[in-house]
């Protein structure tokens, strides 16, 4: 019998814990932490992800402001808007929706962020952080996983974790993490010539590639615990993970749901990093 891991309701936990700092913050400087999100251009999805943005902001009692863009806005302009913001008292987080439009280096963008706003933990300093001690402001939705896991009960210390995907935003932080937590890590991508030999090992699999259902269950070590970052649409609208849920589940030992799992736990810690951010800026 595996362990469903409720992303949901531990999200909610970790809002529980940051309205609480979140009120302390409010009392005690006479005005709310504030997330500056910003969008440019009309993509469907980045619209959906920006109104539960704001929403979760609401639950916690952080100010929320969206500062929206066309899709011709030149990457020069969108830099200049960043360093106003950086340079605003009254904005503690910046987080600039991805993808940007066409023409815009994201890089030279997420660079332009001030590391002590950096509520994505994107920027290349709050990286080179991470591969050290460990930053102040880490990426949301490795350290929700990382949340997910400990909540669970996962033994991390010595344990086997794979890591399917190696982007910078979020494979590589959490392979980082994980590290960090002693595990030995392997990482897959798209070159790896035998990844099913790998995840039979694995007693941890995180997987961040993007494939629907890719991983099944036969691919699994009996009683390994799976975090499936993927969302995936499929043609009829619906939205699945990486993880085929219905074999993995009869094999492995707890497995987080898509939708339910590592989503709300990377807009709880947005709001997170917002908390903490402001508590640096007025430390
Ligand atoms: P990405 O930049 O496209 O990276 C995907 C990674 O998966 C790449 O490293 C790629 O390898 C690897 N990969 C692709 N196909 C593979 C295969 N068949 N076997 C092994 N590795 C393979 O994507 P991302 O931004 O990291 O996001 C990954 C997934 O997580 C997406 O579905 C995204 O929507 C989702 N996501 C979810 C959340 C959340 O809050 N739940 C947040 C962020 C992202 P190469 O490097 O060799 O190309």
């Amino acid at each position: 019998m595996y362990t469903l891991i409720d992303g949901k309701e531990i999200a909610r936990q970790v809002r529980a814990d940051v309205k609480v700092r979140v009120k302390a913050f409010t009392e005690k400087y006479g005005k709310a932490p504030a997330l500056c999100v910003i969008l440019a251009g009309d993509n469907p999805a980045s619209k959906v992800y920006v109104a539960s943005k704001e929403k979760a902001c609401g639950w916690v009692g952080i100010r929320s402001v969206a500062k929206k863009f066309s899709a011709d806005i030149t990457e020069k302009e969108l830099i200049e808007e960043i360093q106003k913001l950086n340079q605003d008292p009254d904005i503690n987080g910046i987080l600039v929706q991805l993808p940007l439009p066409k023409g815009i280096n994201e890089e030279n963008v997420l660079r332009a962020v001030a590391p002590e706003k950096d509520v994505d933990g994107f920027h290349p300093m709050n990286a080179g952080e991470l591969m050290r001690a460990g930053a102040m402001l880490e990426p949301c939705t490795p350290a929700g996983c990382i949340e997910l896991l400990k909540r669970a009960g996962v033994e991390l210390s010595g344990a086997n974790a794979v890591v399917i995907g190696r982007s910078n935003i979020v494979g590589k932080p959490i392979a980082m993490m994980l590290l960090r937590e002693n595990c030995t890590v392997t990482i897959c991508h798209s070159k790896t010539k035998n990844m099913k030999d790998i995840l039979k090992n694995a007693d941890i699999i995180v997987s961040a590639m993007g494939r629907p259902r890719a991983v099944t269950g036969d691919m699994l070590k009996d009683g390994a615990a799976v975090i499936d970052v993927g969302i995936n649409r499929l043609e009829d609208g619906s939205i699945v993970g990486d993880v085929d849920f219905e074999s993995a589940a009869k094999v492995c030992g707890a497995i987080t749901p898509v939708p339910g799992g590592v989503g709300p736990m990377t807009i709880a810690f947005l709001m997170k990093n917002t908390m903490t951010a402001a508590e640096m800026q007025n430390a």
